[in-house]
């Protein structure tokens, strides 16, 4: 794609490396045939290669209108675009220079601001989010189903093995997952246990940072990034391994912790450093020798698996829970259509609705097609969304292994 950036937006690190990635583009329109939202609204400017056009031309003018702000919004983050592209057009990067774009010069109504700075306020907190999920369970009898199928019911988180290993590797809490379902954490803690591996949880982590970042609030992104990096540094020089997450959403940020605080010399080497170590669950499991992981009586053997986007997409790690699941007995079911988003996309399930309901109703429907006893994924945005509609189970693919299954 041909660019004339402003020469003051070029002087810029980030405007350099933008118009460096739209220049890449082709035109090939391959990516708009795995776009979900294309796919879904069959228009030029709700696909990747109309977006990228659209912040090049808000870019070259300065012009930033709120049609703009709505194809921007529409888009999931992910990043199936960049899978497909054959030019490695890097398209994630230039969504987060648009969306920065638009929050500074289209300014949102004071509606969609509050709803925006309410969800930013609530989501990566674990102890507000806790407290307002138990709140919603109290009411959940009296809700409308629109709101009862976003509250998800009680999971014991199990016994946690106390046992020590010489291998430490330290968890990512998170914010979120633990309220909506502990049982994840603590189930891999107890098949990492039984894989000679102590799995710990360190006192002061929290939120990846994943939820601001995609409500376009970077400054306080990187705050929750330099909290967990001081809390994970210490530990990291003591010889734990690797920083390990469970929620693949979560992965994929963490493992952008370099870039993202590429800039502050204060963080930069540890941040980079914290990226390199960081792993998907999955890669600490394909790594180890599972001969000894049986799966526990009772445990469903036909299973459906949906590779969340931030998987597959974001860290190129399609086909890894798979292989790990087959490893280990399970029968994986075919689904049509796996690359395609299945609309939860962290708050995007709460902000475009319309689209997100649509997506899960393609996405189950394809999953159901083998008709499995279970649905198993790898993100708890994906696991929540997809439970909201789902006529099986929907639990993480690290509950098949536990041996603790129920
Ligand atoms: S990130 Fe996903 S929704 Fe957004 S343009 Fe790319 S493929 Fe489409
Ligand atoms: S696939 Fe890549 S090169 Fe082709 S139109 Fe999309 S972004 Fe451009």
């Amino acid at each position: 794609m041909q660019t004339r950036f402003p020469d003051a937006v070029r002087a810029t690190q980030e405007g350099t490396a933008v118009e460096r990635i739209i220049r890449k583009c082709v035109h090939c329109g391959f990516c708009n045939v795995t776009c979900p939202t294309f796919q879904v609204r069959r228009d030029e400017l709700d696909g990747p290669r109309g977006r990228l056009y659209q912040i090049k031309n808000a870019v070259e003018t300065g012009v930033v209108t709120a049609s703009l702000r709505t194809h921007l919004d529409r888009c999931l983050t992910c990043r199936a675009c960049e899978t497909t592209c054959p030019a490695g057009v890097e398209y994630g990067r230039v969504l987060d220079y648009g969306r920065e774009l638009i929050e500074q010069a289209a300014p949102r109504s004071p509606g969609q601001r509050l709803l925006r700075r309410a969800l930013r306020e609530v989501l990566p907190h674990a102890g507000r989010f806790a407290l307002l999920l138990r709140f919603g369970r109290l009411l959940r009898p009296v809700l409308p189903s629109r709101l009862r199928e976003l509250i998800p019911p009680t999971r014991a988180a199990g016994v946690l093995p106390t046992r020590h290993h010489a291998r430490r590797m330290l968890l990512l809490g998170g914010c979120v997952q633990d309220a909506i379902d502990p049982r994840i954490n603590a189930a891999a803690t107890r098949v990492l246990d039984r894989l000679g591996i102590r799995l710990e949880t360190i006192s002061g982590v929290g939120c990846c940072g994943a939820i601001s970042q995609h409500l376009t609030a970077p400054d306080e992104a990187r705050n929750f990034m330099r909290r967990n990096i001081d809390a994970w540094w210490p530990q990291i020089q003591a010889g734990a391994e690797a920083v390990v997450v469970t929620a693949s959403g979560c992965a994929v940020q963490v493992k952008d912790y370099g870039h993202l605080l590429a800039d502050d010399p204060a963080y930069a080497a540890r941040a980079r450093r914290i990226s390199e170590c960081a792993l998907d669950l999955s890669q600490v499991l394909e790594a180890e020798d599972l001969s000894g992981l049986k799966p526990a009586p009772g445990t469903p053997r036909r299973v459906a698996f949906q590779s969340p986007c931030t998987l597959q997409h974001g860290q190129r790690l399609g086909g890894v829970v798979e292989g790990l699941l087959r490893r280990v007995g399970f029968e994986l079911l075919p689904a049509a259509d796996g690359h395609l988003c299945c609309g939860a996309a962290g708050t995007y399930a709460l902000l475009q609705r319309e689209l997100s309901q649509e997506l899960r109703g393609r996405k189950l429907a394809s999953l159901a097609a083998g008709a499995p006893a279970l649905i198993v994924t790898a993100n708890i945005g994906c696991l929540a969304h997809l439970q909201g509609a789902a006529a099986v189970p929907v639990r993480h693919w690290i509950e098949l292994l536990d041996p603790g299954f129920g």
